[in-house]
């Protein structure tokens, strides 16, 4: 299982002097498994995703959303391979069951006057697909596990699942204090990798309740919990420039051994190791990838 991220950042893109170390493109991240192309959410990255899948010639892929909120789905319209009617991308958000659901939703972004071209210009967005956060699914051979998140408009954290090896995607969710959330526990629990939506500190915490995000202190407690493996701290809050988050990546560090400030441009292969012991990826064996604008 291959994971690379194309956008890290919280919110709203910044890109800037400041930011280039961790990046400054909003949530998008590949899982290249089992034949399958998943992304999750659509924010700024997935326009450099795009790219790349039509430099490498792969011509189909699923999107798994986490919500719909701006900052994950901005770059939708931006996905040029979705374009092509040879193209064929899956489209599924677990946070709509009741309403107008996924294809309305990002159908009424790409409306005059706010975009000039609709989305049934999208002729290789075949499929969209609402199902209900905690639903459970399969993505060829890799199983997909959901669970619903505490976001305003709500959220779906995933679970993606191959060949012994499991990674996490959990943003945007907000934490109550002294409590950690058993329906995040039930599916981090043992994962290899957890990406955590650490828009905050815990210091910063107080000012921000009720905003729908949590802390990469309340990741590494629910990582430890759960017994999964390492944390990806990740959507960083545009105000936290690159020196800010070294910082926190030396305290996140020092708190727990497993944790790391994930950064744009960079992949983590997760494999099964010898003797049933599993082999995650540490900061010290990121592999460098380029990604071309
Ligand atoms: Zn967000
Ligand atoms: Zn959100």
């Amino acid at each position: 299982m291959k994971i690379t991220f194309w956008g890290v950042r919280g919110s709203i893109p910044c890109p800037a002097r400041t930011h280039v170390h961790f990046g400054g493109n909003t949530s998008c991240v590949h899982v290249s498994v089992a034949g399958e192309e998943i992304i999750l959410d659509a924010g700024t990255g997935i326009r450099g995703l795009g790219r790349s899948f039509l430099r490498r010639g792969i011509d189909r892929a699923t999107l798994l959303l986490s919500h719909t909120h701006w900052d994950h789905i901005c770059g939708f319209p931006f996905f040029t391979p979705a374009y092509d009617a040879r193209w064929s991308m899956r489209i599924l958000a677990g946070h709509l069951p009741h309403e107008a659901g996924i294809r309305s939703v990002l159908a009424s972004q790409m409306t005059d006057p706010m975009f000039p071209v609709p989305l049934e210009a999208m002729r290789g967005a075949r499929a969209f697909e609402d199902f209900a956060a905690g639903d459970t699914f399969m993505l060829g051979e890799a199983a997909i596990r959901t669970t619903r998140l505490n976001h305003p408009n709500g959220a779906t954290g995933y679970r993606i699942e191959h060949g012994g090896v499991s990674f996490c995607y959990i943003t945007d969710t907000e934490h109550t204090p002294g409590k950690l959330d058993p329906n995040i526990l039930g599916l981090i629990e043992g994962a290899d990798l957890v990406l955590y939506d650490s828009t905050y500190t815990d210091s910063e915490f107080p000012t921000k309740v009720g905003w729908g995000h949590s802390t990469w202190q309340e990741g590494v407690r629910l990582c430890r919990a759960a017994g999964a493996r390492r944390l990806g701290i990740f959507h960083h809050d545009p105000d936290h420039d690159d020196s800010f988050m070294r910082g926190i990546a030396a305290e996140a560090k020092a708190a727990w051994k497993g944790a790391f400030v994930v950064r744009e441009g960079r992949s983590v292969l997760l494999q099964p190791g010898e003797r049933g012991e599993r082999l995650t990826a540490a900061p010290s064996s990121y592999a460098d990838i380029s990604l071309p604008r």
